[in-house]
């Protein structure tokens, strides 16, 4: 996942690359010139198999989820919008079919930054409605990313033929904007980024550990053996249940944390 600082440090290296170019520049006329790195090519993206009429493209920012249907492609994040044209190349190697939706699982810009062109070609946007006040709080620390297009509350559903694509939000989790997908009939499940090695709520944008660890707690009431983050490769219910295990723990080191004057004023009480 993309942090707020990270822009700002991008913008840093560019700053800095500057610099280090205009003193190359100066230094040529005194010494010999120094090989200049090659810029490095953009990162290829990958196609992934998860199972029959499922599947992502990972690289480049993040997971793109692709759920086949007959009548056209369902997409979950859209990757950054310098990968469009790559995405657009790994999606129809894999089937040459209309794209009919695109979800954001949340408001970062490895899920949105692709909400522009995909509009431009009529290619509806949903997310959950708080991702359009978390976006654009994004977009004023410095991003331009269009809104999505359509947004739901709790639960919505989208039925392309016998395929139903179902998005769901159990409250806030990594952010107050997070949109779980799940594909009841592949058992799989779409995360974004509510699965995590390190879960770190976004606490800017109404994220809470408490409220992350339910949300997970609702997700794995669903039937699923199979779950695709919003990074990485695809993992399993296990790993999901260990992700919340994680939050969990780090909930019980937390409120240990604020335990102990509660505690020993209860105890007093108590004697
Ligand atoms: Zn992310």
């Amino acid at each position: 996942m993309f942090r707020g600082n990270l822009p700002a440090l991008r913008r840093g290296a560019c700053i800095a690359l500057l610099i280090a170019g205009s003193t190359a520049c100066l230094a040529q006329g005194n010494q010999a010139q120094k090989s200049n790195p090659t810029p490095k090519p953009p990162p290829a993206l990958t196609s992934n198999y998860v199972k029959t009429g499922l599947y992502f493209i990972s690289g480049g920012g993040g997971n793109t989820v692709m759920r086949l249907s007959a009548s056209g492609i369902i997409l979950v994040d859209g990757n950054l919008s310098e990968n469009f044209d790559e995405l657009l190349h790994r999606i129809k190697k894999i089937v040459d079919q209309p794209i009919r939706v695109v979800i954001n699982t949340s408001h970062y810009r490895e899920h949105t930054s692709t909400n522009a062109q995909f509009l431009a070609e009529k290619i509806n946007v949903i997310a959950q409605e708080n991702v359009k006040g978390n976006l654009t709080a994004y977009n004023a620390a410095g991003h331009t990313i269009a809104l999505p297009s359509v947004t739901y509350d709790r639960e919505q559903a989208l039925h392309f033929g016998p395929v139903e694509v179902r998005m769901l939000h159990f409250g806030n989790a990594h952010t107050s904007g997070d949109t779980v997908v799940y594909f009841a009939d592949l058992r799989a499940v779409a995360l974004g980024d509510l699965y995590s090695a390190n879960p770190e709520p976004d606490l800017k944008a109404g994220g809470s550990l408490a409220g992350w660890s339910s949300f997970l707690g609702e997700v794995l009431k669903l039937d699923f053996d199979v779950a695709i983050p919003g990074n990485g490769p695809s993992v399993t219910r296990a790993d999901v249940e260990a992700c919340k295990a994680r939050i969990d723990s780090l909930l019980a080191h937390k409120s240990m944390q604020r335990q102990p004057e509660k505690s020993s004023t209860q105890l007093a009480q108590a004697k």
